[in-house]
């Protein structure tokens, strides 16, 4: 078959990749500890569920318009702009089925083909391959350890150019864990209304910050209309299979998110968007009792990591993922990630995983129980006992 040259442009996640391959080691019969894949192993709370049967039983189950509904996209606009200190309206608000399609549907309402669009790289992988998709150019912004994982103020500067259209920042990040501070978000407020470019601002994990705030570059004076605020249900309320999501931007480019909404989803799920409702209006002390587990483990994991022979790790501020610097066991990442699952039955990603400068990194997420964790950090130790000299 000819399929379209663009397809073989089009990147993946290897998250999935890495839980197939890890499930057919389980059918096999091998004992496999899960910490690969990046959803918390919460249920969603009881009060959600309810509204989403009550929902169905009241015939929430007809297109509605593709924008989304007008009391969620109320409730967002007022959840949003009290999160975020900004001024949002109902018709800044889209509603897409995840949070990714916010970052499909304004990169391909932002991007004509060779603009640049400035992506964090170790990033998740979805940035550089939807850019690459729609025929721009990916221009990878590193993010540096030894900054905290932030990236370096005076290279965003060197890579910024007249045809930069976008830059995407992602704080809490995945996969390090890192949150922007304010000092640097002054710098890319700085270049913003310098270079004139959009913020696509990815903050799924808002909700997930352990000290101190993560602020969103929207608040700056001037940079709403210019900032995409990426956000969702998935992570904050343990949602992700329920899929639902939302962006909020300026109502032109909301407009034109909605009409591709129309064109690819007509609309999102309506009983779903009715249970987000619930989500963001009921009790939050559930999302509470989460973050404070997360908090919990990335204890126990930071610590434990930083026990392991040939391995350091940074404490990370949000989200729930540990990004340890493994090059003193002499492995490159991929080889830890396939000994690791392959001898130890723990499934990691290499840091590789979300760009090139991911190597010498694994991403470990939390998204497992705390008895789990310790079970895989027991494994390392003797995964790597064995191979690093201390
Ligand atoms: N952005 C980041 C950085 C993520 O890690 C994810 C999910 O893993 C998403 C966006 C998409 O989340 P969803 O589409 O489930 O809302």
């Amino acid at each position: 078959m000819d399929y379209a040259t663009r397809m073989s442009r089009l990147g993946t996640e290897t998250a999935f990749e890495v839980l197939a391959r890890a499930q057919a080691l389980e059918r096999q019969g091998r004992d496999v500890v899960h910490l690969e894949i990046g959803e918390p192993d919460f249920d969603t709370p009881r009060h959600i569920r309810d509204a989403a049967v009550r929902a169905l039983d009241e015939g929430w189950t007809h297109y509605g318009p593709s924008a989304g509904l007008a009391e969620l996209r109320e409730t967002i606009a007022e959840d949003v702009s009290r999160t975020r200190g900004i001024a949002a309206q109902a018709d800044h608000v889209v509603v897409t089925p995840g949070g990714k399609p916010i970052l499909f549907f304004s990169l391909m309402a932002l991007l004509d083909e060779g603009d640049e669009a400035v992506y964090p790289n170790p990033g998740f992988p979805i940035y550089e391959s939807v850019i690459r998709f729609l025929g721009a150019k990916p221009v990878p912004l590193r993010l540096r350890e030894e900054n905290g994982w932030a990236f370096d103020p005076d290279e965003l500067d060197r890579l910024l150019t007249p045809r930069t259209k976008v830059l995407i920042l992602n704080s809490p990040h995945n996969p390090t864990g890192g949150v922007l501070s304010r000092a640097m978000l002054d710098r890319v407020a700085e270049a913003a209304r310098r270079h004139d470019f959009y913020i696509l601002s990815d903050e799924i994990y808002s909700r997930l910050v352990f000290e101190g705030e993560a602020r969103s570059p929207a608040s700056y004076p001037g940079l709403q209309e210019r900032t995409i605020v990426l956000d969702g249900f998935s992570k904050t309320y343990a949602m992700t299979g329920w899929r639902l999501g939302y962006g909020v931007m300026e109502t032109g480019l909301a407009k034109h998110v909605a009409r591709l909404m129309t064109n690819c989803n007509s609309c999102t799920t309506s009983f779903v968007q009715r249970a987000g409702i619930a989500a963001l209006r009921g009790p939050q002390d559930e999302v509470e009792r989460m973050v404070a587990e997360f908090k919990r483990r990335r204890a126990r994991l930071v610590g434990g990591l930083n026990e392991l022979p040939g391995v350091s790790c940074r404490m990370p501020g949000g989200a729930f993922y540990a990004f340890p610097n493994i090059t003193g066991t002499g492995m490159t990442s991929q080889a830890m990630a396939d000994g690791l699952l392959d001898e130890a039955g723990v499934a990691v990603l290499s840091g590789t995983s979300f760009g090139a400068f991911g190597e010498g990194y694994v991403r470990i997420s939390s998204a497992n129980s705390f008895a789990n964790l310790e079970k895989a950090l027991e494994r390392m130790h003797d995964f790597l006992s064995a191979r690093v000299r201390a």
